[in-house]
Parts: structure tokens; C-alpha cells; sequence
């Protein structure tokens, strides 16, 4: 409870300091037709999750610029979505806009995209990172919008992560290598779940020292998030706000281990 109340408090005060510096907002682009209350569905559904992720970690210290385009008759509320990283930070949602809101609140993607916005684009070649990150943020952020419990997060971390050690065959390679070829075997879940064992064990190790990935997050989206990044900078930024080689020294086991990242615990978020 004392934590909590910590974490609005602090929030809060970002809020102000931001207040003072940039004026963050979501920005609605309308690609398709949408009607009136299709529009209002959607904008509530993205302005709930926006809220998710700046409670859980901080304010985006930027405009976030939302593009919807209709997609129906795929079988789910939200068929694809990527992110925009240009000049302006955003996300394409392509939506099937006769679901209820409570089917896009239960749905991983914007919980996943909406998190890649915390940090930079890391490029391509380290797309196991990028992945890896927002696929560990997307239900602790669902746990924030209240659609999932802290015990329902723990068991599929479990079971994602579980499934992708079992599913990895490219022993010989240590995963950073290997991340290229599970991109073109279209192993997307291998890929990204491999990937969040880095940020699974930073987090474990962040926890032993009192700290976690979301309490450094916010430093890090207050200080730095607007600098242009490449890995080996947010790399650095990440072990110097956490007083650590955390990030450097797990990076290292990424690149030069053979096989599927090891993981000790896997622990519910904090
Ligand atoms: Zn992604």
C-alpha cells in the first residue's frame, strides 16, 4: 500500500516536471471509416492502456500518435499492429472494431506496443531485445488495466518462456546469433520470449538489490527516453541510473552463451 501510494506520488510529480517541459498526448489519426461509437470504443480502450503504462512506469515524455485502420472478419479484435518510429512515436492498430471493449482490454497487443514506446528503436539486428522488452512489460501492464492477476502474469511467463526453451534447436549459437535465423523461420514466440529472459533475469537481479525494472524505468523515461539511443547507449544508460553492470553483463550472456538464456527464478512482477 505504502509502495503504491510511493508510485502515484511519484508519478505525480513527473506529471508536473513534464507539465513544465513537454506537452504529452495521444494524437488520433483516422485511416478508415469509423463510426461515432466505434471511435469512442477505441479511444477508450487506448487511453485506458496509455494509463496502465504511464502508472506502471512513467508519462511518455512525448506525443503518442495513434493510426487506426479497420481490419475485419480476421477471427480477433486486433489482427496486427506495429509501432511508428520516425519522427513522431505512435502505433498502427489494425482493428476489427465490432468487438467489445472488453475483448481489446483482454487482448496482449496494445499492452505490447504501447510498452516498445518506453525505450528507443534499437534497430533491427536486436530485435530480440526490442521484443524480448515489450513482451515482458505487455502483462504486467495488463495487470495494471486489471485484466490479469499477478499470479495469472507469473504462470505465463511460465509458460511462454517454458515453451520456448523447448522449442529452441539452435544449441550451437549463443541467442543473440540465433535471433536472425528464428526471424526467418517465422519463430516469432521463440524469439521474443528468448528475448525477454534478459529483462526477466535483469529484473531478478535488479529485485536483489531492492530495485526493479520498473522503478529504473521511470529514471530512465524521465532522463533519457528522448535521447537518440542505439542499444550500446540504453545499454549503458540502464547499468549506470542502475548503479550495475547489470544490463551490460546479461547482454554479454546473450552473445556468448550457447543456447536458450538460462533463468534462475521466474518470479511474479513486483
Ligand atoms: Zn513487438
Amino acid at each position: 500500500m505504502i509502495y503504491r501510494l510511493a508510485i502515484l506520488l511519484r508519478n505525480a510529480f513527473l506529471y508536473l516536471m513534464l507539465a513544465g517541459s513537454a506537452q504529452a498526448d495521444i494524437v488520433w489519426h483516422w485511416q478508415d471509416d469509423f463510426s461515432g461509437q466505434e471511435k469512442e470504443r477505441l479511444k477508450t480502450w487506448i487511453t485506458r492502456t496509455v494509463a496502465a503504462v504511464e502508472t506502471l512506469v512513467a508519462p511518455y515524455p512525448f506525443d503518442v500518435h495513434i493510426h487506426f485502420y479497420r481490419m475485419p472478419g480476421r477471427g480477433e479484435p486486433v489482427p496486427w499492429a506495429n509501432t511508428r518510429r520516425g519522427r513522431v512515436q505512435g502505433v498502427n492498430f489494425h482493428v476489427d472494431p465490432s468487438y467489445s471493449l472488453q475483448s481489446f482490454l483482454d487482448d496482449w497487443t496494445a499492452p505490447h506496443e504501447l510498452s516498445h514506446l518506453l525505450i528507443p528503436s534499437v534497430g533491427d539486428r536486436y530485435s530480440w531485445f526490442a521484443e524480448g522488452f515489450a513482451s515482458y512489460m505487455q502483462y504486467q501492464v495488463m495487470m495494471e488495466l486489471g485484466v490479469l492477476s499477478r499470479k495469472q502474469v507469473a504462470d505465463k511467463y511460465q509458460r511462454h518462456i517454458t515453451q520456448a526453451y523447448e522449442n529452441y534447436r539452435l544449441h550451437r549459437l549463443p541467442f543473440d546469433r540465433a535471433a536472425a535465423e528464428l526471424r526467418r523461420r517465422r519463430a516469432y514466440s521463440t524469439l521474443y520470449w528468448g528475448g525477454a529472459v534478459y529483462f526477466l533475469q535483469a529484473d531478478f537481479q535488479l529485485r536483489q538489490q531492492n530495485s526493479s525494472l520498473t522503478e529504473l524505468l521511470v529514471d530512465y523515461v524521465a532522463c533519457c527516453r528522448t535521447q537518440p539511443n542505439g542499444l550500446a547507449e540504453l545499454v549503458e544508460k540502464l547499468d549506470g541510473l542502475s548503479g550495475s553492470d547489470i544490463f551490460s553483463s546479461q547482454l554479454r550472456v546473450m552473445q556468448k552463451q550457447h543456447g536458450f538464456p538460462l533463468f534462475s527464478v521466474i518470479l511474479p512482477p513486483s
